[in-house]
């Protein structure tokens, strides 16, 4: 079955215009792979001829087998005054072997004029030859009218024309690009409308965010005729990035109630948002609409309490429909409620009646007046529940330790020891670090290493300081968050002293004791 939208995805070009975003060519060949696994219909892979890694990209692409994606190459119309078939340019584009081409050409004619320096009638025969020549080598062509909402207010009828030239040549797709970012939905509705009455082709939007409404003007543009739509994953892109296809697609499926990406690849959204941020190397955006971490976190006690009785009454849709889940976030708001969805959450059989509670929920308080917080500490939390609940004991305990620096010449060195008791039996270890806290994570890791040898896998991958103003007068406190990974799963400690290095201690204790439980 065609889907009613069609899914365009040119994270791999107009994403890797974003500040910090560089894919090698492996790179865009593993998004890529993902995308087409995920059923995207067109993936851009970049501008043949403009850098050596987009060209052994499309070399690579050619000898694949995709699924459902038709890979395309991205271009711009032959150049001023130059025969079609003498330009470079598509020479580049034919050398690249894609069933698809994109190519971007002006609307606007205060770029034509002034930027390009043509005659009106010269771009229009640019926009002509260009995709004609392409069609007649075999190629589907998809044409980005760029600048087509600030041209269309300019002149519509230039704009037009250039849209008719693209079709009437052989495109089979005119797509209405918000180059500048900086139009409104209104605006978006409107100028769709008017291209979608003079156009027979399909009608196409291209986005961006710079005023915070990329994806609304996508939605607009889908609502007033359009059928392809042109985003990157996660809005990466130049500035404050393009509209974010991982909100157009779920929007398209359960909003609009139309078909886009196959119903089964929508409970991966969230992976495949986590998988282009794991390569691209960026941090996942915990805040990010539909497949952020707190995109379904609740706090407020009152929310709380009507999430457990109907979940439906405070959101938008199932997390688990796009693949995120929902988290009760654990705070000084927080009644028993909260304290009791976690401990269920975290994997406690616990109910609101269980007799622990009311001193969990107590000991919650009390430690977070003191400056604790569990929101990114879900595992120091975990350990607070089970020692109230299994009346346990620690597996390992620090007897005494010691972290000293000293700088010789240009380099310093700081050093920590550790001394461990496991099972009545002693560990003293010393280590070296870069800083403090690095030393004192490796000894405290030697140390129990020769007891936990799972131990030694486990890595920090962030480590945050916060000073907390004191309330009463004594000194400021530090609060430490300490991110860790076995690999597999990522778990967040906290420890809280008027030391740094003390609330640093806390912390890794605390991940240490978490990585010995986990199973
Ligand atoms: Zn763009």
């Amino acid at each position: 079955m065609k889907p009613a939208v069609e899914i365009y995805d040119t994270t791999l070009r107009d994403g890797s215009q974003g500040e910090g975003i560089n894919f090698s060519a492996a790179d865009k060949i593993r998004i890529a792979e993902k995308l087409d696994a995920f059923g995207i219909h067109y993936i851009e892979g970049g501008w043949p001829g403009s850098n050596p890694k987009d060209m052994e990209f499309f070399k690579q692409a050619a000898r694949r087998k995709w699924k459902t994606a038709k890979i395309s190459a991205f271009s711009m119309t032959r150049r001023k005054g130059v025969a079609v078939e003498k330009d470079e340019l598509m020479r580049n584009l034919l050398e690249a072997k894609t069933p698809v081409v994109t190519i971007v050409g002006k609307t606007w004619l205060l770029h034509v004029t002034e930027v390009l320096r043509a005659r009106p009638d010269e771009n229009l025969a640019m926009i002509a030859d260009t995709v004609r020549y392409l069609k007649d080598h075999g190629k589907r062509v998809i044409y980005d009218a760029e600048h087509s909402f600030d041209g269309y207010k300019d002149e519509p009828e230039y704009a037009l024309a250039t849209w008719q030239a693209a079709e009437k040549a052989g495109a089979e797709c005119i797509v209405l690009c918000d180059t500048n970012g900086g139009c409104l939905p209104t605006e978006i509705s409107r100028i769709t409308a008017a291209a979608k009455n003079r156009l027979n082709c399909r009608i196409g939007i291209h986005t961006h965010d710079d005023i915070g409404v990329g994806v609304a003007n996508a939605i607009a543009g889908l609502d007033a005729g359009a059928t392809h739509v042109q985003g990157t994953i996660n809005g990466y892109g130049e500035r404050t990035g393009n509209c974010s296809l991982t909100s157009v697609i779920p929007i398209v499926h359960f909003k609009m109630k139309q078909s886009g990406v196959p119903e089964k690849s929508l409970p991966k959204l969230k992976e495949l948002s986590e998988y282009v941020d794991e390569i691209a190397n960026m941090r996942h955006d915990p805040r990010r609409p539909w497949v952020g971490q707190t995109a379904f976190a609740h706090k407020g006690g009152m929310h709380v309490h009507a999430i457990d009785r109907v979940a439906r009454s405070y959101e938008h849709i199932s997390p688990e429909a796009i693949g995120n889940h929902r988290r009760v976030l654990v705070s000084d708001m927080s009644g028993r409620t909260n304290v009791a969805l976690k401990a269920k959450e975290l994997g406690f059989e616990l109910t609101n009646d269980t007799p622990e509670l009311k001193t969990i929920t107590a000991k919650v308080k009390e430690l977070e007046g003191q400056g604790y917080e569990y929101e990114a500490a879900e595992a120091s939390l975990a350990l607070l529940i089970q020692k109230t609940m299994e009346h346990r004991t620690m597996p390992f305990e620090v007897n005494a330790y010691h972290v000293s620096m000293r700088r010789d010449g240009q380099s310093s060195v700081c050093e920590a020891t550790v001394k461990v008791m496991v099972n009545g039996e002693s560990a003293h270890t010393v280590a070296e670090g870069d800083g403090p806290v690095n030393a004192l994570d490796s000894a405290l890791r030697f140390a129990l290493g020769k007891f936990f040898p799972q131990l030694k896998k486990i890595q920090l991958t962030d480590y945050k300081v916060r000073i907390i103003e004191s309330q009463s007068g004594t000194a400021a406190k530090t609060r430490v968050l300490i991110q860790s990974t076995n690999g597999k799963d990522e778990w967040g400690t906290v420890g809280v002293s008027e030391n740094i290095i003390e609330a640093s201690l806390q912390a890794l204790v605390d991940s240490m004791e978490y990585a010995l439980l986990k199973k």
